[in-house]
């Protein structure tokens, strides 16, 4: 099998480095049959990386203009990625992908994004939670059920987000039963929601983590459990609309999976491996 889609892919018109014409010229030249765009909804309290007009009228109109202008060659969704603390108009959009990058101060109007870098892990660790790494990661996982169920994405987005600077055991032990449990627990929760979860390569591609989002471990569950996968480069650059999927499809299969969901036709589908 070789994927030729991608759903998780930003541009510009977010945090992306490059137009979302060249990532459609980028997905032509790898024989794509579908793209689907997904910039970060607007975010009033991070806009640098968000959508920059609250409505998101700019990038739907863009995304409309290549899809027809390539109509021929390709097939181009405009979905979003939506963080569960800025919710977006559904319905504007072809999907959803509903993912958790913050931790919110509930005492006043700061977020820490736990995919920001260590320094900010480390100061919301402290911030919030005196310390206590462990209490954040339950606190992220306690988010991350909520989003599957408050907002039912399509899509799960990175659903271990929170290890991305963990570097396997900096603020906690990847590795323990203790982290293993919550983490097993809160999947087994969104699961029962039905999404595709991703095999997101972004920050394996990077040369962040260990393995792409999730680690084998939570994909061993979601197998057993009956759950949906598909692989996903959250590309901020043309060159990296499919980084590592070979490895991500290597990783699929070996962690059980038989069938992948694939953006083809406009649609979600199930194919064999
Ligand atoms: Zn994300
Ligand atoms: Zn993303």
């Amino acid at each position: 099998m070789i994927i030729r889609s991608n759903a998780h892919t930003h541009c510009d018109f977010c945090d992306g480095a490059d137009s979302a014409e060249s990532m459609v010229k980028a997905a032509l030249a790898h024989g794509f049959s579908d793209l689907g765009f997904s910039c970060h909804g607007y975010t009033p309290f991070e806009v640098e990386y968000s959508l920059k007009d609250s409505c998101g009228d700019a990038y739907r109109a863009e995304i409309k203009r290549l899809k027809l202008l390539y109509a021929n060659q390709i097939n181009i969704s405009c979905g979003v990625e939506q963080d569960f603390y800025a919710p977006v108009i559904r319905s504007d959009y072809d999907y959803l992908i509903g993912s958790v990058h913050y931790l919110k101060d509930p005492r006043r109007d700061v977020y820490y994004g736990v995919d920001a870098d260590q320094a900010t892990l480390a100061a919301c660790i402290d911030g919030l939670f005196g310390g206590d790494a462990m209490t954040m990661v339950e606190q992220f996982y306690r988010i991350s059920v909520e989003n599957a169920i408050k907002y039912q994405p399509d899509i799960i987005g990175h659903f271990d987000l929170v290890t991305k600077y963990n570097d396997i055991k900096l603020f906690f032990d990847q590795d323990s039963p203790a982290y293993q449990k919550i983490a097993l627990t809160a999947l087994d929760q969104a699961a029962a929601v039905q999404p595709i979860f991703e095999i997101n390569t972004g920050a394996f591609a990077n040369g962040i983590t260990a393995t792409p989002y999730p680690e084998p471990f939570l994909l061993k569950s979601l197998q057993k459990l009956g759950g949906r996968v598909m692989i996903n480069s959250d590309c901020h650059s043309a060159e990296q609309l499919n980084s590592c999927f070979a490895d991500a499809l290597h990783l699929a299969k070996e962690c059980g999976f038989r069938r992948l969901s694939v953006l083809e036709g406009g649609k979600f589908i199930e194919k064999a491996i």
